[in-house]
């Protein structure tokens, strides 16, 4: 085994030489750089990643300006990748790392795996990428390329999984490059041993690799059976008053937490506007209904929202009574971080 590992981390090494993508992360050995990126990664794709990327290290160019920002700010920047708490998190640490570290990024594995939102991959990947540590990735490229090659049928998303790719991946680790190593099996995992139709004809380890040769390609990785998402129906309210309208600060512990969102009835299932008027949140108000929408359908990890937007016209006051919600301009609403739920209805509806 020891010297088909060497093989196999010297084959994907040469490989990742000629076909890396050049990505701004992999141009810096800044660990809070890194961290950012890493964090990104974890809820897009590369494409993608590379603008929110660019605009979030941009704005906070290290841990201290991202400390000084609001949390709305760094919400806002963080708008539409989803997984707001990983924004959360990312604001919390770098406070944490200017008051316990001197506003100087940890080195040591403990340290960066003790910061909140930081897991086992995530500090793998930051020690190995800044301080070429050896400590092996395992992200789902990774989980791919180990589970083909060597034939493992064990569910990657199962603790027995879990335990076995990991140690799998530490034999593999070059510890003489961690860093080329690992970010060279991420990038196979990418771009050569990809999920769908994979080209394993013009494959440099096709011959060491158990899939290929057993046919289980189509079927390895195994993963576990998916958990039921629940379902959710949100019925906004986009009341206008004049030029004015109001936002809700989501402050329960529930998606979006800290997000501005219009105000909000949610109910069992999708219901009938007239069951929603006789809401208390409503019922004592003279209004118009000008528009309502049709379904928006937005899929989350776990739950799938079913939202519906009223746009409401009126003329009493905008509820000033209630310090749950806040009057703001609507030429302002682009001011505040919201789920993209309401981002795609407010590009369709609001702006030119
Ligand atoms: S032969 Fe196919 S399945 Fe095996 S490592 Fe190469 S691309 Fe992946």
């Amino acid at each position: 085994m020891p010297q088909l590992f060497d093989i196999v981390g010297k084959t994907i090494a040469n490989w990742y030489q000629i076909h890396k993508r050049v990505l701004p992360w992999r141009e810096t050995t800044d660990a809070y750089k890194i961290w950012i990126s890493e964090i990104i990664l974890q809820q897009t794709r590369v494409d993608q990643a590379l603008g929110y990327f660019s605009r979030f290290v941009e704005r906070f160019p290290n841990v201290e300006s991202l400390a000084q920002a609001s949390e709305e700010e760094v919400l806002k920047y963080w708008q539409g990748l989803g997984y707001y708490s990983r924004a959360r998190n990312l604001h919390f640490a770098a406070q944490h790392i200017v008051a316990k570290h001197h506003s100087i990024f940890p080195s040591s594995h403990k340290e960066v795996l003790a910061l909140k939102g930081i897991g086992d991959y995530t500090a793998a990947a930051i020690c190995s990428f800044s301080y070429n540590m050896p400590y092996a990735v395992v992200d789902g490229n990774v989980f791919r390329v180990l589970s083909r090659l060597f034939g493992i049928t064990t569910p990657i998303n199962s603790t027995q999984g879990k335990k076995e790719f990991s140690l799998l991946a530490e034999k593999l680790l070059n510890k003489k490059n961690p860093s080329l190593h690992n970010q060279a099996i991420m990038e196979f995992g990418a771009l050569q041993c990809v999920p769908k139709s994979p080209n394993c004809i013009q494959c440099p380890l096709q011959e060491f690799c158990v899939a290929f040769a057993s046919n289980l390609v189509k079927t390895l990785p195994v993963k576990t059976k998916k958990i039921v998402q629940r379902e959710r129906f949100f019925n906004y309210f986009f009341i206008k008053k004049g030029t004015e309208t109001i936002l809700q600060k989501r402050t329960q512990n529930d998606i979006w937490k800290n997000l501005y969102q219009f105000p909000l009835i949610e109910t069992e299932k999708l219901s009938e506007v007239e069951d929603l008027l006789k809401h208390p949140f409503l019922n004592d108000k003279r209004f118009v209904i000008k528009k309502t929408s049709s379904v928006y359908k937005h899929v989350l990890s776990h739950q799938i929202i079913y939202a519906r937007f009223f746009t409401i016209e009126t003329y009493d006051d905008l509820f000033p009574e209630n310090k749950e919600f806040i009057a703001i301009p609507i030429s302002n609403l682009s001011g505040f971080p919201v789920p993209r739920l309401m981002e795609i209805f407010i590009e369709k509806n609001l702006e030119n």
